[in-house]
């Protein structure tokens, strides 16, 4: 394919020709620089990662893509944008270093807000509109380690509700989540724009897993196949452990089993472990000295979150238990 640009300029992408490009959004403060592959008439694929800024599994997958990928024969459009949260990535952190606000709760946001507000606005009308298939790639960052699954949004009726989970089932090293709508998130936008989508969520604690990337470059090479984008035989895709959430409070990460207060946190049990409901999973140690606080299984499960900074402030989310 012909390289064609770098460009920022204002042009409409989807007017670009057949051929690899690279286009950018926004300013050079508050924007993304996108890579988009023109093919045949067909599928918008968008992927992105680094809607937060401390997630590193989706730019390295997105960036190794962009280095060799060179299809022949593309149906469709696919977009990558390897970095969305540039001003936290850049800042290594997970929220935006000056309005201090989460990408993932800022959706679909406004022209004329923060800039966090902007750049869900930028994305979520300059891009995602324009798609047919999302995918959002998210991990632990720094301070979580999580046992990767694939999610999405159930309620969006029967054909959307079967897409997605045929997207997900191509991350077939990971578990599947489906639960209800939780608003502010890209995928948020997504429902209301009727895009089919799905997120990953990498390991995490403050890396990037090889097995990780090797999940997600499968999930990824699956997934252009089920599109139908590239041509290739269907894969063999593992059977998934499954997990539908009826209340949204179930998958909503920063909830459960939060630190009673400041301290140092000392798990007693590991990621992937089952553990029986009021099970004692570990403790929180107060820095003045004092008694630590215990921390107690609010249900039975499997512990798909855990924790993996050891310094925690009232409130952070210390575990996460799923009846896998
Ligand atoms: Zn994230």
């Amino acid at each position: 394919m012909t390289n064609v640009s770098p460009s920022s300029s204002p042009l409409d992408w989807t007017s670009l020709p057949t051929g690899q490009h690279r286009h950018r959004f926004g300013n050079a403060t508050l924007g993304f620089d996108a890579w988009i592959w023109r093919g045949a008439p067909g599928p918008v694929l968008l992927v992105n990662g680094a809607t937060h800024g401390d997630e590193y599994e989706g730019p390295t997958l997105l960036r190794q893509w962009i280095d060799t990928w060179n299809p022949t024969d593309l149906r469709g459009t696919v977009i990558l944008v390897p970095v969305l949260n540039e001003a936290a990535f850049g800042a290594r952190q997970r929220f935006h270093p000056v309005d201090g606000e989460n990408l993932a709760r800022a959706f679909p946001g406004t022209g004329d807000g923060s800039s966090t507000s902007q750049l869900a606005h930028l994305f979520d009308t300059k891009v995602l509109a324009h798609a047919t298939h999302y995918v959002d790639l998210h991990s632990g960052g720094l301070a979580l380690e999580l046992h990767p699954w694939v999610g999405y949004i159930v309620g969006g009726g029967t054909e959307r509700n079967a897409t997605q989970r045929a997207m997900a089932a191509c991350f077939d090293s990971f578990w599947c989540w489906a639960g209800p709508f939780l608003p502010g998130r890209t995928l948020s936008a997504a429902f209301t724009r009727k895009v089919a989508a799905i997120y990953t969520e990498c390991r995490g604690a403050g890396g990037v897993l090889p097995e990780d990337l090797a999940a997600l470059n499968r999930g990824l090479q699956n997934l252009l196949i089920e599109l139908g984008c590239v041509a290739g035989p269907k894969p063999t895709l593992a059977d998934q452990p499954f997990h539908q959430s009826i209340e949204a409070e179930e998958t909503h990460l920063q909830a459960h089993h939060p630190a009673p207060h400041a301290g140092t946190f000392e798990p007693l049990v590991e990621l992937r472990d089952t553990v029986e409901a009021t099970a004692k999973l570990g403790s929180v140690q107060p820095d003045d000295g004092g008694p630590s606080t215990a921390i107690y299984a609010e249900t039975g499960g499997t512990i798909v979150l855990r924790r993996y900074e050891p310094a925690v402030q009232s409130g952070d989310a210390l575990f996460v238990i799923v009846p896998l």
